[in-house]
């Protein structure tokens, strides 16, 4: 199926504002973005968990979500300014159960909301990659990356 990434990250982000309500989030969207291969379920999915992360681990400050077309890929990005993650765990958290620290003191969760988002992705034919600043430690991004199709003509617009 096509999914219009513009509808899923609006409509993601509204459940997101009753759900989180005090939480800022803005979104920056390119002008055109074009129609991506997948689900728009399983998006809205890794899209809520990611938000939901960004939330739990981000700090105070607003949750930025970027879309944007990057050569034949299309690029999206949810970006918090929490205390980050170190580099040799930006893999590690993608593994199922691995949470960050010790275990009393941290916010509720099972681990699992990484790992099933980079599976949704993968069946997107896309990928997911979690980007740290190495040396401020300041905030996460992670980075979704879609190939961006031909809309093939339908056969009957033709004839
Ligand atoms: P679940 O999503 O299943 O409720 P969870 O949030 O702990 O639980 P994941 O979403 O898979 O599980 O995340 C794994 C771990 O990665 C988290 O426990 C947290 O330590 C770390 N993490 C994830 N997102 C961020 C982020 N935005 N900033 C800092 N750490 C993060
Ligand atoms: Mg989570």
């Amino acid at each position: 199926d096509w999914v219009d990434v513009v509808d899923v990250i609006n409509s993601t982000v509204e459940r997101c504002r009753k759900v989180f309500p005090d939480r800022a989030i803005e979104v920056q969207l390119a002008p055109d973005l074009p129609l991506i291969r997948g689900d728009s379920v399983l998006l809205g999915q890794v899209l809520f968990n990611l938000i939901d992360n960004a939330d739990k681990y981000g700090g105070a400050e607003p949750i930025r979500i970027y879309a944007r077309r990057d050569g034949d890929e299309l690029a999206l990005s949810v970006v918090d300014m929490g205390k980050g993650i170190p580099e040799k765990e930006l893999e590690q958290v993608f593994e199922k159960f691995f949470r960050r620290g010790k275990p009393d003191g941290r916010a509720p969760g099972t681990g699992l909301g990484l790992p099933i988002a980079r599976g949704f992705v993968e069946a997107m034919g896309g990928t997911i990659k979690a980007e740290s600043p190495a040396q401020k430690r300041k905030g996460t991004r992670m980075i979704l990356r879609f190939p961006i199709e031909d809309m093939p003509v339908e056969a009957e617009t033709i004839s």
